[in-house]
């Protein structure tokens, strides 16, 4: 199995919770996939019949696009298709989704994501209010993982509209970039400054309490 920041996130384990968290890996999903739950002996019991007990267990719901979404048929089927150059959905005229409900791929599902993406909505909406030709979409997505106290690894790129391998259109990446492991103790804590750093200027840019 792979995931984002593996590297960096396998580092931390070893350095700090290899002796305190089971760590299970597996590519096989029914092995996560949850059937039944006791939650006052703790015991989660999984479609290939393993039953783990776990002192906190953190069961997550299938994904999919949020209920209005769907029920407004903007989805296909859980999650919403759009035109990376605008997020306008192309299920439906005059309708934008971003965030976690669309499929932007290849931009993560991120807070991070959805705010550049809402820059972009926002900038091709006063165009089109203009009546004048909006330039393509540009966003970029940056993701925190506090590994410990002043320990931070991060991932991430810049994004265009452009053909995915395979030829479908979709969001390409570009400048990206991650932590590696062995990054100094100094690197690492500069990470973790940024990331608490980054939610105050989001949400003073979202409420217009700091300037851009
Ligand atoms: C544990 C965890 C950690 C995360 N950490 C990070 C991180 O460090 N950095 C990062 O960038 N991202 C992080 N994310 C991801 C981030 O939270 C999401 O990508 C982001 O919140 C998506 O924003 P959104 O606006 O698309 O959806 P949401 O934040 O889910 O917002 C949707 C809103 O719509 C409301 N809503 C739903 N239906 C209706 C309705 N019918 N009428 C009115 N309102 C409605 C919901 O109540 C909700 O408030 C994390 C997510 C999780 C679960």
């Amino acid at each position: 199995m792979t995931f984002t920041k593996q590297a960096a996130f396998q580092e931390a384990f070893d350095q700090y919770y290899k002796d305190i968290v089971e760590l299970n890996l597996s590519n096989d999903i029914d092995d996560f996939t949850v059937t039944r739950i006791d939650p006052v002996t703790g015991e989660v019991e999984t479609k290939a019949g393993l039953t783990i007990t776990a002192a906190v267990a953190n069961i997550i719901p299938p994904q999919t696009a949020g209920a209005i979404a769907l029920s407004a048929g903007l989805a296909d089927p859980g999650w919403c298709p759009v035109d990376p150059n605008s997020f306008a959905s192309t299920k439906a005229p005059h309708i934008y989704v971003l965030g976690d409900s669309a499929m932007a791929n290849e931009m993560p599902k991120s807070a991070f994501s959805a705010h550049s993406q809402g820059l972009g909505v926002a900038a091709h909406l006063a165009a089109e209010i203009e009546a004048r030709p909006s330039a393509p979409g540009r966003y970029r997505n940056t993701c925190w993982s506090i590994v410990a106290p002043n320990d931070a690894i991060k991932i991430g790129a810049d994004y265009a509209p452009g053909p995915l391998p395979g030829g479908k259109p979709g969001l390409v990446p570009a400048n990206a970039f991650v932590s590696k492991p062995g990054e100094s103790a100094a690197e690492r804590k500069a990470t973790y400054d940024e990331a608490f750093a980054w939610y105050p200027t989001l949400t003073g840019q979202i409420f217009k309490t700091t300037s851009r």
